[in-house]
């Protein structure tokens, strides 16, 4: 994602501490406590603009949501996108690098991992930086519930053989694939993502995984 500097964007976010969690650290093995109901917790890791988040959050009330996002600049944009949407009892947005995850969720606290659109990194030297990485998978798998889900969508083709690749050598069940997303029948459940609105609208088919941490 090409990045412009926001301006402000650090003091917008502070000020809204109901939306942008501030202090996640805190809130380990708490998080519950941040929504008025105690359901399920999903997490979107690279949210970007916040399009899919919200709209995973509108679909599922009977969920939990936190958008996770590293960069002020992007960040801005979807509490910006939340405020728009109005009363969203069941989302919260945290500013942290994936590399954190584990100071910030405790063991099982979380019920599965959203991969939407995730920066591929061609360069093999920067494969660590892959949020498909083993090293972010072993990261996922402490935060998640016994038999927790990853789900992952892409159009990149390249970072989709390799998380493929990436998910098996690590254990994970395989649950579903799809080479060619929208070309699928019955698929009022998909929440499109600002990328994936992008892409399919050139054309692209959009990859799709779920794999399943083994209990
Ligand atoms: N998911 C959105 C979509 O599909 O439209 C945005 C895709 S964008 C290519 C990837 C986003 O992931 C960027 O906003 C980037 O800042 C964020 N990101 C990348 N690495 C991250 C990390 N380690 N921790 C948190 N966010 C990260």
């Amino acid at each position: 994602m090409r990045l412009r500097k926001v301006k402000g964007a650090a003091e917008t976010i502070a000020a809204h501490p109901e939306i942008v969690i501030p202090n996640g650290e805190a809130l380990k093995g708490n998080w519950q406590s941040v929504f008025e109901k105690d359901q399920p917790l999903y997490i979107e890791v690279g949210m970007g603009k916040g399009q899919f988040v919200i709209g995973m959050a509108q679909k599922n009330p009977h969920l939990n949501f936190i958008g996770i996002e590293k960069f002020d600049s992007v960040m801005v944009r979807a509490l910006e996108k939340v405020l728009e949407a109005g009363e969203l009892p069941n989302l919260k947005l945290l500013k942290i690098d994936a590399e954190d995850l584990t100071n910030i969720f405790e063991e099982n606290e979380v019920e599965g991992v959203y991969l939407n659109f995730s920066d591929p990194w061609p360069k093999p030297r920067h494969a660590k930086r892959r949020l498909t990485h083993e090293n972010f998978l072993k990261l996922y798998e402490h935060i998640t519930i016994p038999e927790g889900y990853l789900r992952f969508k892409t159009d990149n083709r390249l970072l989709f053989e390799y998380s493929l690749v990436s998910v098996t050598e690590y254990g994970m069940g395989l649950r579903d694939v799809a080479l060619d997303l929208h070309q699928r029948e019955d698929l009022d459940w998909n929440v499109m993502t600002e990328y994936e609105q992008k892409f399919s609208a050139k054309g692209q088919p959009i990859y799709r995984l779920e794999a399943q941490f083994k209990a």
